[in-house]
This record gives C-alpha cells, sequence and structure tokens, in this order.
C-alpha cells in the first residue's frame, strides 16, 4: 500500500507552476494538525494497513519543521505498519537543504527529490525559483556527505529562453553529481500562471513542438549514454533505483492522498481532495472528508491504464486490458493498433504493447488512438470481441 501526504506550501511562486500551494505560512501547523487528523479519518481507505511507500511532495515539504515531520510520522505510525524497506521520499528545494535539516530528515525519509530544475542562473530567474545555480549544485552534495545516497533530482527543459547549449550544460551536470535517478518534465505554459499571462499579453513566446522534441531526444540520449534507463518517459534511473511510489501508480496500486489537492485511488474510484487549505481544515476540524468521489467505469479505467502503463518499459498488458474491458482489445482495436504499428510507434511483444523510441515523443496521441468509450463497451452486439471475462481474469 502507498501514502501520499501533499504539502501545500512554497515560499514563493515558481512562475510556471498550477500545482496547489500557498505562499501564506502562517497557516502550516494547523494545517499539520489537520493532515494527521485525517489520516486517521481515511485509515479505513486502504485494503491492509501495510506501506511499501510513503512520499512527501508539495508545495514543499522541506519546508515542515523537525516538530511537525515528527508529528505526521508519529500518526503513521499509529494508524499503519510501515515495512523496514518501505521507500519513504520527501521533495525539498535546494534551499531548504541545510546540513542540519539534513541530519535530522534522515530520521525520517531515506529518499529525497530535490526540485533542481536547473543549474542555469538566469533560468532559475526567469522561473522564480527560490535557489541559485550555486546552491542547486551544492545541496546534492550535502545531501550525499549527509548519507543521502537514494536521491532524485528534477530538471525542466523546453525553457522559453531557448538554448540547446544551456540543456545540454544541464544534464551534463546533473551526471556529474551521480544521483541514480533524474524525473525531467517539458516546461508546459498553463492557464493562470505568471508564463500563462505573459504569454496572453505577448510578453513570452513557448518553444515550438520541434524545441521541446529536440530537448526530450537530447535527454533521452546523453542520460542513455551514461547508464541510466528511460523506465517511464520522463523518468530515468540506474538499475535498481526506479522510484516504488511513483511506479505504484503506474502499476494501479492502490493508495491514499492525504492534504488539500490530493488524490486517492482504490481499484474501482478516485477521490479528489478539496485544493484550498481553509476549506481542507475547516472540514476536517469538523470530522468531515472534503473529497469529490469519481467513481471509475470500465471505460475510465481502460483509458487510465492505456495513458499510464505506455509510458512505462514494463508496457501495456493486452490480458489486463481484456479484464478491464471485457473484451478481447486487441480485437476491438484491431485496425488502430495495426496503423500505429505501421507508423512505427507501437510495438506488441508477448503480449504487451510498449512504446517504440518514435512513438515516445507521441504517448498521449498513442493513448488517445487506442482509447474506449462506455457505450462501445456495453454494446449488446458483443460477438465481435467481448470475451469472457473471469475466463480472462483467471488466465
Ligand atoms: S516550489 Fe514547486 S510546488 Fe512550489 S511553486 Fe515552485 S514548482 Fe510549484
Amino acid at each position: 500500500m502507498h501514502l501520499y501526504l501533499h504539502i501545500p506550501f512554497c515560499k514563493q511562486a515558481c512562475h510556471y507552476c498550477d500545482f496547489h500551494f500557498s505562499t501564506n505560512l502562517n497557516q502550516k501547523s494547523t494545517l499539520v494538525d489537520a493532515l494527521c487528523r485525517e489520516i486517521e479519518l481515511q485509515k479505513e481507505y486502504l485494503p491492509t494497513p501495510h506501506l511499501e511507500t510513503i512520499y512527501l511532495g508539495g508545495g514543499t515539504p522541506s519546508l515542515l519543521t523537525e516538530t511537525e515531520l515528527a508529528s505526521i510520522f508519529a500518526t503513521i505510525d499509529r494508524q499503519y505498519t510501515v515495512s523496514p524497506q518501505a521507500e519513504i521520499t520527501l521533495e525539498a528545494n535546494p534551499d531548504d537543504l541545510t546540513a542540519e535539516r539534513l541530519q535530522w530528515l534522515r530520521k525520517y525519509v531515506n529518499r529525497l527529490s530535490i526540485g533542481i530544475q536547473s543549474f542555469h542562473e538566469p533560468h532559475l530567474r526567469l522561473m522564480n525559483r527560490a535557489h541559485s545555480a550555486t546552491e542547486a549544485e551544492a545541496c546534492v552534495r550535502l545531501a550525499q556527505d549527509a548519507g543521502f545516497n537514494n536521491l532524485t533530482i528534477d530538471l525542466i527543459y523546453g525553457v522559453p529562453a531557448p538554448d540547446h547549449a544551456i540543456w545540454q550544460s544541464d544534464l551534463e551536470k546533473a551526471i556529474a553529481l551521480g544521483v541514480p535517478h533524474i524525473s525531467s518534465y517539458c516546461l508546459t505554459i498553463e492557464p493562470g500562471t505568471a508564463f500563462g499571462n505573459w504569454q496572453k499579453k505577448g510578453r513570452l513566446v513557448p518553444v515550438d513542438d520541434a524545441f521541446a522534441a529536440d530537448e526530450f531526444t537530447m535527454l533521452v540520449q546523453t542520460l542513455g549514454a551514461s547508464g541510466y534507463e528511460q523506465y517511464e518517459i520522463s523518468n530515468f534511473a540506474k538499475p535498481g533505483w526506479e522510484a516504488r511510489h511513483n511506479s505504484s501508480y503506474w502499476k494501479r496500486r492502490p493508495y491514499l492522498g492525504i492534504g488539500p489537492s490530493a488524490h486517492s485511488f482504490n481499484g474501482h474510484s478516485r477521490q479528489y481532495n478539496i485544493a484550498n487549505n481553509t476549506r481542507y481544515v475547516q472540514a476536517i476540524q469538523q470530522g468531515k472528508l472534503p473529497f469529490t468521489l469519481e467513481e471509475l467505469t470500465s471505460a475510465d479505467q481502460v483509458n487510465d491504464y492505456l495513458l499510464t502503463s505506455l509510458r512505462t518499459k514494463w508496457g501495456c498488458s493486452l490480458m489486463e486490458l481484456d479484464a478491464l474491458a471485457g473484451w478481447d482489445f486487441a480485437l476491438l482495436r484491431r485496425k488502430e493498433l495495426r496503423q500505429l504499428q505501421n507508423q512505427n510507434w507501437l510495438r506488441s511483444d508477448e503480449g504487451v504493447l510498449r512504446l517504440t523510441e518514435a512513438g515516445k515523443l507521441f504517448a498521449d496521441r498513442v493513448a488517445a488512438d487506442l482509447f474506449v468509450d462506455d457505450e462501445e463497451l456495453s454494446t449488446n452486439d458483443r460477438a465481435a470481441g467481448a470475451v469472457d471475462q473471469k475466463t480472462t481474469l483467471t488466465a
């Protein structure tokens, strides 16, 4: 079982970010109390009380004090058994990682996910990151000196001050630091962010698709040549260092999300907590869980599975698709599958669909081409492809 906690506070707003967070830190300790209360209120959500991974994300969990973190883990320990081998990750920003903080963090977490984003000072200033380029490099060494071997760093490409040489230099600096895991996402310009507003006013021009695709190719080739395996489109690991928590999302394992805006999944429905700190705290203080529930139809489950699994090295199992859809999926989507294979975007090996190198540039489009809807799954004329679901599941 897997537990996520959302810490919805940041020192300042990065210009590209549309996650849920507040820069008003006054409510932090009240909100931590509410998180602990929600852990208690949600104790029945997961089918078993045994945790294999815990992930503190945000926002900026490295803003928590030791007292706040200790109180969260004491609550978790009262409600769950945490496996001795559990992966316990905390997202951190470089400017928070002092030697002193790293020492006490080691008592609670065994993996840090550091939001570096770039080692290039003008890019950091453009994105309004709170740290400097010097801090970006120094914090990784400090974390390693403090005994954190299990480190991942985030890097952003497609920054709207385009220069491939800067991206290449960022990649080489990351490799030189010797971290075993790197996550890298293309910067997208979202409405409501500073970048979104600048774009609307014509003050900022996003990079074009070809530029972003070139930087993605640089990412894959440079990290691949240095021994990192691309086990998910945006995630690269040295052998044995894949993120267990994030992999659980891609493998459809149940997880519980605690905190404002956090999501949970139990195999047949999703829950979305309210993305508002004040209303979240008020509800929890009254003993209520402020979430919206979405029951997943067969089509939702098939489409979610396509969207996430195709991005991974493990691929998308046709047997699992058959079970979720109640149809022989390969028969149902034979035309689209043939077309995607002819385009060299998709291949099928022993009942598993995987993207080709070329297909990785179009992952969402490939998945969307295979999406199903509930109407076609529930049609009465199932002779063309319906399968005996019980048989498929047993198989
Ligand atoms: S620190 Fe992270 S969560 Fe906070 S604004 Fe920046 S990118 Fe968003």
